[in-house]
């Protein structure tokens, strides 16, 4: 265990402890305890994009009305990127909580399956890959610390199922690591690039419709064999969502392109705002006329 000090992504009213996954955890949480639901009650659970697929599954729900049933936005960095927390009610309890504890227990997100500890990525700068270190929060009204189970980390993130959470979203804290520790040399992402990283990383169901659009189909060369596939599967319709937000966001190409199509694209782009320009002279043109005629008395429907 590390007493390093370090920065959190998220509000911590306590320091943290830096842990490896071999080091012990004392920890049990169980019905028993006389702080049942106590950190439910005061929830602050940021989603990530594995979480949303079993959520939205588990409660049967689109994206969309899961969005906007069951969270709230909120900027996950300086530079804007977008990012969303469970909903709770006003005291600040979790929606999913009942008195018999976490109403979507097998489903629950990533966060919840690590408290008292968590998952810190780091990424070191010239490296490509990330660094995975956990971390642990004794929060004084949490009594689990008290209990006599002891166990490694390693041990514990498996009994919590928490090992597919981390797989399935390694890639997706990647590209969010890249992002601030590059800092300034990528610059803000366009409101563009926000808007497919909201898209690709929370709402699922419209990026489906996004990505098996017709001109979605005529920009990127892709197998008819992987539209059957993200047609009906979350997880590699996500999957693919992290290699193009890695493509529009850092040019890390690995979608291949139809040759000529971005070129072909933004010359319909203009031809588009060229006719919408004719159309908006012609009726401002009308509208002078009608002025006018008004102006002089006539019927500006009157042929003249
Ligand atoms: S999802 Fe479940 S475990 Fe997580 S805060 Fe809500 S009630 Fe608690
Ligand atoms: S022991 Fe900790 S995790 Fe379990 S209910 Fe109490 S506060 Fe929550």
């Amino acid at each position: 265990m590390s007493d390093e000090k370090f920065e959190l992504p998220f509000n911590s009213p306590v320091s943290p402890l830096r842990l490896e996954a071999g080091d012990k955890l004392q920890f049990r949480c169980h019905r028993g305890v006389s702080c049942w639901n106590e950190c439910c009650s005061h929830a602050d659970v940021t989603l990530a994009p594995y979480d949303i697929i079993r959520l939205k599954q588990a409660i049967g729900l689109s994206t969309r009305d899961f969005l906007k049933k069951h969270t709230v936005p909120f900027e996950l960095d300086a530079s804007g990127m977008p990012g969303i927390k469970l909903r709770t009610e006003n005291s600040g309890a979790c929606l999913f909580m009942t008195d018999d504890g976490c109403s979507v227990y097998e489903n629950r997100p990533t966060a919840c399956r690590y408290y008292p500890s968590g998952l810190l990525s780091m990424r070191t700068i010239g490296k490509n890959t990330d660094e995975r270190h956990f971390l642990l929060i004794r929060e004084d009204h949490c009594k689990g610390h008290l209990e006599d189970q002891v166990q490694t980390v390693q041990a514990f993130r498996e009994d919590q199922g928490v090992v597919e959470y981390d797989d399935y979203n390694r890639e997706w804290y990647v590209i969010l690591l890249k992002k601030r520790s590059s800092g300034p040399a990528i610059g803000k992402p366009s409101n563009l690039s926000l808007q497919l990283f909201f898209m690709a990383s929370y709402d699922m169901d419209r990026f489906r419709r996004f990505v098996t659009s017709d001109s979605f189909r005529k920009t990127y060369e892709l197998s008819d064999e992987f539209y059957e596939t993200v047609e009906t599967d979350d997880v590699a319709l996500m999957q693919f969502g992290f290699k193009l937000m890695r493509q529009v966001l850092y040019g890390e190409i690995e979608i291949p392109e139809v040759e000529g199509a971005w070129q072909k694209r933004a010359e319909e782009r203009k031809e588009i705002l060229k006719m919408r320009r004719e159309i908006e002279a012609i009726e401002h043109e009308k509208s002078r006329e009608a002025e006018i005629s008004a102006a002089l008395g006539g019927d500006p429907d009157e042929p003249t």
